[in-house]
This record gives structure tokens, sequence and C-alpha cells, in this order.
């Protein structure tokens, strides 16, 4: 298992991790398989969208917190209860093909870590088999 490093500069922040899990297939030596990408977080995510244009990613982040605001009345004391279901939403992992060596995304995909309670130093698990 790989472990990369995340560290988040604003509370909500989207981060294309694709070239750090393309590198961690390439260490697995893994030709033919399936790349797990895991966050042992509960106020952090991960999603597969867009790598082209960075607005579709701005849109995300700024629609998410339009559809679930920081303060939402929330009972949760730590303040961070948007984070919380912002995770659940998008969810803590995501699952792509390793074919060739390589990871099998579509043309416009890159692999985001979702930050929802940041700043934040945070980790992502890397498991290719
Ligand atoms: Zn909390």
């Amino acid at each position: 298992m790989k472990e990369i490093s995340v560290r988040t500069k604003r509370r909500v922040e989207m981060v294309n991790i694709t070239d750090e899990v393309r590198r961690a297939v390439g260490e697995s030596g893994v030709m033919d398989g399936i790349c797990h990408v895991f966050m042992p977080h509960t106020t952090a995510a991960v999603t597969i969208n867009e790598n082209a244009d960075p607005d579709v990613v701005r849109d995300i982040e700024t629609h998410m917190s339009r559809l679930v605001p920081e303060d939402g009345g929330f009972r949760h004391s730590e303040g961070n209860s948007d984070g919380h279901i912002k995770s659940s939403l998008f969810g803590c992992s995501e699952t792509v093909f390793v074919e060739g060596g390589k990871l099998v995304l579509g043309t416009w995909q890159g692999i985001y870590f979702c930050e929802f309670d940041g700043p934040r130093s945070r980790k992502v698990f890397v498991k290719v088999s």
C-alpha cells in the first residue's frame, strides 16, 4: 500500500492527485489489476471528474458549499457537519482499472482529493492489486 500526502490551503478545495496515483501504480509493478484509492478521513473525499477546465472544479467547490452550507444549523459541536455530509455525498474511495501498467481513465478524467474541512494535512491510501 502507498500513502500520498496532501496539504490543503482552503476550507473546501479539490486537489488533482492523478499524477501521484499514477506514480503509485508504476511503483507497484502491477500491469493488469485494480487501483483502489481510499481516504481515511471523515471530512474529506475522493472523486473523479474533469481535468481540463479548472472552472469545473471551482463550480463543484462553490456549488457544494451552497448545497450544504457551513452554517446549516447542525447539532454536531465541532462545527464541521457540512464537511461530514459532503464527505458522505462524495464517498471515501474510488476504484480504477489498471491495464498495461497504466490507470484506465477517460481523456478528460482526473482523480481529485476533496477537502471539506481544511486547511489540513491529509493522507490518501493507494493499493494496486
Ligand atoms: Zn466533526
